[in-house]
């Protein structure tokens, strides 16, 4: 899982992900804390990027 924040560029490592429909967006924290009620309220749904998988993983 190596995406990066669409607002800040490469350089910045997604901490969220957004859907919806068949869009997605990756955001880092602190986008995602920015967008996350505009977001939100236009249907977008939002999760942490790294849970993809029910099962804990190390990090
Ligand atoms: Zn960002």
């Amino acid at each position: 899982m190596n995406e990066t924040c669409d607002r800040c560029g490469p350089s910045v490592l997604a901490a969220v992900r957004a859907e919806r429909a068949e869009r997605a967006l990756y955001l880092c924290r602190h986008c995602g804390n920015r967008l996350w009620p505009a977001l939100t309220a236009h249907g977008w749904t939002i999760w942490p990027a790294g849970e993809h998988a029910f099962a804990p993983q190390a990090t």
